[in-house]
């Protein structure tokens, strides 16, 4: 009788670990919401048990009913957490239409003319039913990532365990009427043994797709400048990595805003940093560059796939002019905030470090020469003349 209990106790003790697990991880990446809806499916699934293996309540329909009422809205929560990760609308109609006449039909079947075998259809019909509502709007959505298709992977396993009972109880060879007591029935077993299963493996399919979000987060922050949103040069440098392979035809271009100092010593730091953000915003819709980058604290970079050096020009031009054009908040409207600007087209057997070189040369005589100018890397006497500022 005490290997009953404790066979008893698998199913309670693991789903609550597991919501203790999803419930640590909320308390650290509180953003996450899904992890703390993980870790409230997890306890309703552990008080669901609970109700359902040790009947706490003097009434067994009572504790039925909670255990099955626990068991569907830990469904509909861990659903909930599934979509809410891909930030996809709960479709609460679907829930309620697949609930309410299944519940209503359960509890007919409790209460009016108790059938279990009833009961067991309907509640796997109901559990398998709410996973395939959720899998169908993850479909829908069209999963993108190795995360995404691991959710899906536990939403179809989700849908497909809870029929699996029924059928064996309609196939017979699952019976809950076949022991002594309903808790030593074939059916009473195999689901002490089989929901754990079930429970770990979405669980742990959860766990490997957050995971593996938090990595893609890290990853993406790692490779990206906080203020400005741009990559910065460890990002830039790994995505020209591969784009720079055998391309000749591959430029780069590095901006750097003129007198930069002076608008934090007259205007303050925070209008500085709405000024960097300025110029960012205006390499990103008018450079037509492949990757652009915040190198330095007011130094940009930008990689051109395909470019000869009178397309260069002509993108340092637009570039110069979004620029003039630029309205930043704390900065008087007619302030000559200018970019001095290096170019350079790809020469035999460069390198992206020999390219950013030739490139901070060009910038270089650019500020020698007076800034608010593009200069490019191949013809160091070419000085490309800025043209008439607009009032
Ligand atoms: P030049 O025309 O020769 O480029 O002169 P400059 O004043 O632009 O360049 P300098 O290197 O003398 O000064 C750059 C300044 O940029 C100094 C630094 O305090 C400021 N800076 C660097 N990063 C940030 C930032 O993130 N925000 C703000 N507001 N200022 C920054
Ligand atoms: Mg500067
Ligand atoms: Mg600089």
């Amino acid at each position: 009788m005490a290997g009953h209990i404790f066979f008893s106790l698998l199913n309670p003790v693991i789903a609550a670990i597991f919501a203790t697990m999803f419930l640590l991880l909320w308390r650290r990446f509180q953003a996450h919401r899904h992890f703390g809806l993980l870790a409230l499916a997890f306890l309703l699934l552990a008080a669901g048990f609970a109700f359902y293996d040790f009947s706490p309540l003097g009434s067994e329909v009572a504790n039925r009913l909670i255990s099955n009422i626990a068991f569907a809205a830990a469904i509909i929560i861990a659903c909930c957490a599934a979509l809410q990760r891909s930030r996809i609308p709960i479709p609460f109609a679907a829930f309620a239409a697949l609930l309410i006449p299944g519940y209503a039909a359960f509890v007919w079947f409790l209460v009016l003319v108790p059938s279990i075998d009833a009961r067991i259809v309907i509640v796997g019909l109901i559990f398998s039913g709410l996973f395939l509502i959720s899998v169908t709007k993850l479909l829908q959505a069209g999963p993108s990532s190795t995360p995404d298709r691991l959710i899906v992977a536990a939403g179809i396993l989700g849908a497909i365990l809870p029929l699996a009972r029924p059928i064996l109880i309609l196939l017979g060879i699952l019976d809950a009427a076949d022991g002594p007591t309903f808790r030593e029935s074939s059916y009473w077993l195999s689901l002490q043994a089989f929901s754990p299963i079930l429970s770990g493996t979405v669980a742990l399919l959860f766990l490997s797709a957050m995971t593996m979000d938090m990595v893609d987060r890290l990853k993406a922050e790692a490779n990206h400048d906080y203020l400005t949103g741009l990559l910065n040069r460890r990002g830039f440098e790994s995505a020209i990595g591969k784009a720079l392979l055998g391309n000749r035809h591959s430029a780069l271009l590095i901006a750097d805003i003129d007198d930069f100092k002076q608008v934090n010593d007259r205007f303050g730091h925070k209008v500085g940093d709405l000024v960097i953000a300025g110029v960012a915003r205006a390499l990103s819709s008018h450079s037509g560059a492949k990757f652009a980058a915040r190198v330095g604290g007011e130094e940009f970079a930008l990689y051109y796939d395909h470019s000869d050096q009178d397309a260069l020009q002509r993108h340092a031009e637009a570039i110069r002019a979004a620029v003039r054009h630029m309205v930043v908040g704390g900065l008087p409207k007619d302030y000559n905030l200018t970019l001095s600007i290096g170019l350079h087209t790809h020469g035999p057997g460069q390198t992206l470090s020999d390219m950013l070189i030739e490139a901070d040369r060009a910038l270089y005589r650019a500020k020698r020469d007076g800034k608010d100018r593009a200069v490019t890397s191949r013809a160091p006497l070419h000085s490309f003349k800025p043209k008439a500022r607009l009032a």
